[in-house]
């Protein structure tokens, strides 16, 4: 079975949506989302061009800062802080990756901890780790999310994480954890990778390394989940870190790129700039 990102994250969208409708009736005013690009990557601008675009579709206030990247460290900060202050702002957002010369870990950290919809703030990785509430990275949000819509039991199960970012491999590892599952982080240190990938349950690649994952390495009756997002060298194609079409029939299910996890990160980011929204809202009521 493959699992659609797309049709589940239209079904998200579709249900914040109706919460926007809801909430400019109660607040007087939809969620505001504030996306800072630095710099002209193709990709960064892609990415942020389909979260202004989702951001509009769910009825939310859009806002893109688009900065050269001679931009000094300092006045990116000071934007940030300036966002930070404004009553009007709800989530705010920095693409990454930046410019060698900028900070990323100090400019994640001023991102005020209830405007960090992305959850890459330590106050938010932290509350993460220690299992408190706190706004989930949209990535592995939209994974777990997967699994589940897929019908795929995580707990008592055996998962197998290849990669350990920050923001996709140990985050997604800790969710898996807190449903019980038993999970195995592999990176690229790990001795006899495609044994452990082999013994998965659940199996999520998120390494950036095209159509890694090969048949021999997935568990007849396995979920793959496909976190990946690369160019096929002689093509140029977009491809995901797993070969599609060599792993799909030993899978029971499986994520396809595109169309899998990348719409769902995009969907959950939509879902956590409305969490902060109404957290502030309702915090300001009482
Ligand atoms: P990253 O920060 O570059 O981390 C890559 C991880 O993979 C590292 O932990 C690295 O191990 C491990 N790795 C690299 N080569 C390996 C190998 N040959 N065998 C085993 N492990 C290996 O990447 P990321 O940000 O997590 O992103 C991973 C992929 O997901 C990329 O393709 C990225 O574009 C994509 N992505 C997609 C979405 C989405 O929404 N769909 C979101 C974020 C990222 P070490 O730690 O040992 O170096």
């Amino acid at each position: 079975m493959i699992i659609s990102g797309t049709q589940l994250a239209k079904e998200i969208k579709e249900n914040v949506k109706t919460q926007v409708a809801e909430a400019v009736k109660t607040y007087g005013r939809p969620p505001h989302l504030v996306v800072i690009l630095v710099g002209e990557d193709p990709a960064s601008q892609s990415y942020v061009k389909g979260k202004g675009k989702d951001a509009e579709e769910v009825g939310f206030k859009s806002t893109t800062i688009r900065k050269p990247d001679t931009i000094s460290e300092e006045e990116l900060l000071e934007i940030i802080e300036n966002l930070n202050r404004d009553d009007e702002v709800d989530g705010i957002l920095v693409q990454l990756p930046l410019p060698a010369h900028i900070d990323e870990d100090k400019v994640i950290e001023t991102i005020l901890q209830s405007k960090d919809v992305d959850g890459f703030h330590p106050a938010n990785v932290a509350a993460l780790w220690q299992k408190r509430p706190c706004t989930y990275p949209c990535t592995p949000k939209g994974i777990i999310k997967l699994l589940d819509k897929a019908g795929v039991q995580i707990e008592g199960k055996k998962a197998v994480v290849l990669g350990r970012s920050n923001i996709v491999g140990l985050p997604a590892a800790k969710m898996l954890l807190d449903r019980n599952a038993t999970v195995t982080i592999a990176h690229s240190r790990t001795k006899g990778l495609a044994k452990t990938a082999a013994e998965a349950d659940i199996l999520v690649v998120a390494i950036g390394k095209p159509k890694f994952v090969t048949e021999d390495m997935v568990k007849p009756g396995a979920a793959v989940i496909d976190v990946g997002v690369n160019r096929e060298p002689e093509t140029g194609k977009l491809c995901g870190d797993v070969d599609f079409a060599n792993c799909e029939s030993k899978a029971s299910v499986i994520t396809p790129v595109p169309g899998g996890v990348g719409p769902m990160t995009r969907a959950c980011l939509m879902e956590n700039t409305l969490e902060c929204f109404l957290n502030k809202m309702k915090k300001n009521n009482n």
